[in-house]
């Protein structure tokens, strides 16, 4: 898969593409992010890529055209016109079956907005998708990219030591994951519980699953819902209520 960062700011996210997993799984093949400089696009003689709005108020806005001649600039590279999602706080929030359905895509072109954001017209002739990672309002799109781009790159294959990796996951079968533990087994008297050491598989499994049903029930009981449970999940389930 192939992911391409339109951006102001490329060295920001070259800084965290550039470390730990996403690094190793870029270094592997395993995916392609790239970052566009969208600066290199503009045709003002100062370089500028932003003015007022239009009605006055606050801050900046990023221009159209540089906006626009940076991502045909890609289609052009590419032969391809790939999905174009812009990071907005005024899109979809983000969720996990979101991201597994952009992982199997083939390749995503991510936007990411500066100041008071982008001309209207950029959404109108190029934006196929408006994501936002939550209710709240950064200083630009660049974080929000990198947050899609590594929740994107955990799901590629090979990426992770094994599917089970992410399967088990919070979020990905719609259930919070179980309480996890390490060494040392005894911490200022907080033991490990018994049966994580036990060495009986079913029996840690079950302990998993129903730790996964209770922090589900007690942190996100609209999450049960949607998730796939069994009959025994639900006999458990009613033990709670
Ligand atoms: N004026 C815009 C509004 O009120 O909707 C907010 C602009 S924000 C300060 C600047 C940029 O940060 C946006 O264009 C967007 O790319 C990014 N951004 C901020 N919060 C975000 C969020 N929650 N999710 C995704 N992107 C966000």
């Amino acid at each position: 898969m192939r992911i391409d960062i339109l951006t102001l700011f490329p060295a920001m996210c070259e800084a965290v593409l550039g470390e730990s997993i996403l690094k190793r799984a870029r270094g592997a093949g395993l995916i392609e992010i790239n970052c566009r400089d969208i600066r290199a696009y503009t045709k003002d003689r100062h370089n500028r890529v932003d003015d007022s709005p239009y009605g006055g108020g606050y801050g900046l806005v990023m221009q159209v055209q540089p906006i626009c001649d940076c991502f045909e600039s890609l289609c052009e590279e590419l032969g391809r016109r790939p999905r174009l999602i812009y990071m907005s706080p005024q899109g979809r929030t983000l969720t996990q079956q979101r991201v597994k359905e952009l992982a199997a895509m083939d390749n995503i072109a991510l936007l990411c907005g500066h100041y008071e954001g982008v001309d209207e017209r950029v959404l109108e002739e190029i934006v196929d998708e408006e994501i936002s990672i939550g209710d709240f309002v950064l200083t630009g799109g660049e974080l929000p990219a990198l947050v899609l781009a590594d929740s994107i790159t955990r799901l590629q294959p090979g990426v992770l030591s094994a599917d089970e990796a992410f399967e088990k996951e919070s979020h990905f079968a719609g259930l919070l994951e179980h309480p996890q533990y390490t060494r040392p087994f005894e911490w200022r008297g907080r033991e490990v519980p018994e049966v994580l050491i036990s060495g009986h598989h079913a029996n840690i499994e079950r302990w998993q699953r129903e730790r996964s049903l209770e922090r589900t029930f007690n942190r996100r009981p609209d999450l049960l819902e949607g998730a796939e449970l069994s009959d025994k999940d639900r006999t458990f389930l009613d033990t709670l209520k």
